[in-house]
């Protein structure tokens, strides 16, 4: 197969901490022989594990960027014992550009694996984590958020997987992470996920929504610090002990969580993240747009449970995802 073009400029294999990129060439119009910059961070001691943290995969995200950062600035090869690779903005053309997808050619990266050498930008991408980064991993966490147009309550994800070995093992990883909510997740959308690709390696595989509306919180980054470095200890590359706080467990068992919009308009919420609702209760009202005096039109929940996602802009568009609702499964314990 057409070896991938990208180089890494950073060794893998060398104790230390290292800062550097992954250096995808990218002929244009302003840079005949350019490249497509993207940072990266290897930390390691000797032998022992991998952990491979991502975020940025989409680039409107901004919570897995900001904590990886962080983290990256902060882990010294002394605090741990194998290796962590830290790659904050994996689509690095739509991070720059502050859009969910890039701009070179409107890649959505979490919808392009497993990726091809040959392909696109983004595709290139996508096959460079899947046949160099994550066969190097033996725990990887992404770390998503709502982006501009959703936000989310907190929360860590796994999938129900056939292997139920390594179902288990995702599961304890959530827990370790210990975000404020821990959830079983129903993908809508899930070919070309980097989810299945990872999964598919049969590694231990954590992904999160953790927050969004266009911005990080000093709750999101916390929960976000917090959670990397109790994996860490998880995995047995830290030594320090993992710091458990509450989370309650979620499940999304079926298509009924999700309430989409059917017209465009104003959007008005009516209920907030976090809060309990009934089935049947109104979570929203789209309004003319371009009038007064019409009626608005009323959304409600297929089932009861908590709201754990909503729609962002002031305007709602037909067909947007304006709410979600998640059955609470009660409190979940760190180990
Ligand atoms: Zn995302």
């Amino acid at each position: 197969m057409t070896r991938n073009p990208i180089a890494c400029d950073v060794p893998f294999d060398t104790d230390g901490k290292h800062h550097g990129f992954l250096r995808l060439p990218y002929s244009r119009d302003d840079s005949a022989w350019g490249s497509v910059m993207i940072p990266i961070t290897v930390i390691r001691n000797g032998d022992g594990p991998t952990a491979l943290f991502t975020g940025g995969s989409h680039g409107d995200e901004y919570e897995g960027p900001v904590a990886i950062q962080n983290l990256a600035r902060e882990l010294e090869p002394d605090d741990i014992r194998g290796r962590v690779i830290l790659v904050p903005m994996m689509n690095f053309p739509a991070f720059q550009a502050g859009r969910r997808t890039s701009p070179i050619d409107g890649g959505n990266l979490n919808r392009l694996f497993p990726g091809r050498p040959d392909g696109s930008v983004t595709q290139k991408i996508a096959d460079y984590f899947t046949r160099v980064l994550v066969p190097m991993a033996d725990i990887v966490l992404d770390i998503h958020s709502g982006g501009k147009t959703l936000d989310f309550l907190p929360f860590a994800a796994v999938h129900v997987l056939e292997d139920k070995d390594q179902e288990a093992a995702c599961e304890a990883a959530m827990r370790a992470f210990n975000a404020p909510y821990s959830m079983k997740l129903l993908e809508i959308d899930s070919a070309g996920m980097y989810d299945d690709t990872v999964e598919a390696q049969g590694k231990v595989f954590v992904t999160t929504e953790l927050g969004g509306a266009g911005t990080a919180t000093p709750a999101s980054v916390g929960i976000a610090l917090r959670g990397m470095r109790n994996l860490l200890s998880h995995a047995g590359i830290c030594r320090t002990p993992p710091e458990f706080g509450q989370s309650r467990g979620l499940d999304m068992p079926g298509p009924d969580c999700f309430v989409f919009a059917r017209h465009s308009g104003l959007f008005e919420p009516l209920v907030a993240l976090g809060d309990r609702v009934e089935k049947g209760a109104t979570v929203a009202r789209v309004w003319s747009a371009d009038r007064t005096g019409a009626d608005p039109v009323s959304y409600t929940v297929g089932r009861e449970g908590i709201i754990v996602s909503r729609h962002v802009p002031g305007l709602i568009q037909n067909g947007d995802c304006l709410a979600v609702v998640a059955v609470d499964t009660g409190p979940v314990t760190g180990r």
